[in-house]
């Protein structure tokens, strides 16, 4: 089974992007299971499935036609079922679209429902037992207490929401700093209801990184597994 290493965080924590060179530089694979959640909130605003309906949600999640493929951050895919009768779609490359305010402004909706989660997670638990890789860095919300509790490395990364506004402003041009404060404080507090990435749960190293740079973020992280 490969190593997993464990991270959570808020957006803007500099999760994905610190961990994505992470394991990178550890020859480790990396799953990024909120671009998972975005894929489905994406399907189903596509499908015109009701986003705050748990059953049609998940319908949507286990019919036949749906899948989710991820290659890292770079690339993400995904087949809508297909109508009665109706041969399925080809698979859509959503790696931008998924990144659009509007998935970020939904896809708390999705990822509310506790089944959609559990089969999410079955799924996340699938990929990285199949990836054949010797490691795995694994980021999102609950990955250090819920998805992979017994990982052997597990991180919570937390930044101040000034510092994480500012870095997500910076990927978002257009969008005023003060519109990107008010929008990553709104998800927290959506997101923080299901699940606790604020507080580390025992035995999880806590990585501040608002006064560290990218470089000392990776440091941190690459020093946490190596130890
Ligand atoms: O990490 P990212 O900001 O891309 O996550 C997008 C959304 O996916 C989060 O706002 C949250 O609603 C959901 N998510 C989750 N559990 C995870 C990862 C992401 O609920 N493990």
């Amino acid at each position: 089974a490969p190593l997993l290493v464990a991270i959570d965080g808020p957006a803007g924590s500099g999760k994905s992007s610190v961990s994505r060179e992470a394991a990178g530089r550890l020859g480790f694979g990396i799953l990024d299971t909120g671009a998972a959640y975005r894929a489905l909130a994406w399907a189903a605003l596509q499908a015109g499935v009701d986003l705050d309906d748990d059953g049609a949600v998940l319908a949507l999640l286990e019919s036949w036609g749906f899948t989710i493929t991820m290659r890292g951050e770079q690339w993400v895919t995904v087949t809508l079922p297909a109508a009665e009768g109706v041969v399925p779609s080809d698979p859509v490359d959503v790696t931008a679209a998924i990144r659009e305010p509007s998935i970020s402004g939904q896809v708390s909706r999705v990822s509310k429902h506790p089944e959609v989660r559990e089969r999410l997670n079955a799924m996340f638990r699938r990929i990285v037992a199949e990836s054949g890789l010797p490691g795995v860095v694994i980021e999102g919300r609950d990955i250090t207490t819920v998805v992979a509790p017994d990982a052997p490395v597990r991180i919570l990364m937390t930044a101040s929401p000034e510092v994480r506004a500012q870095r997500r402003a910076g990927e978002l041009p257009g969008l005023s700093h003060e519109q990107v404060l008010a929008d990553i404080v709104a998800r927290d507090a959506k997101d923080a209801q299901v699940v606790d990435f604020f507080n580390p749960a025992p035995g999880v190293t806590l990585v501040d990184t608002s006064e560290l740079d990218f470089e000392q973020s990776v440091g941190a992280v690459i020093d946490i597994v190596r130890t």
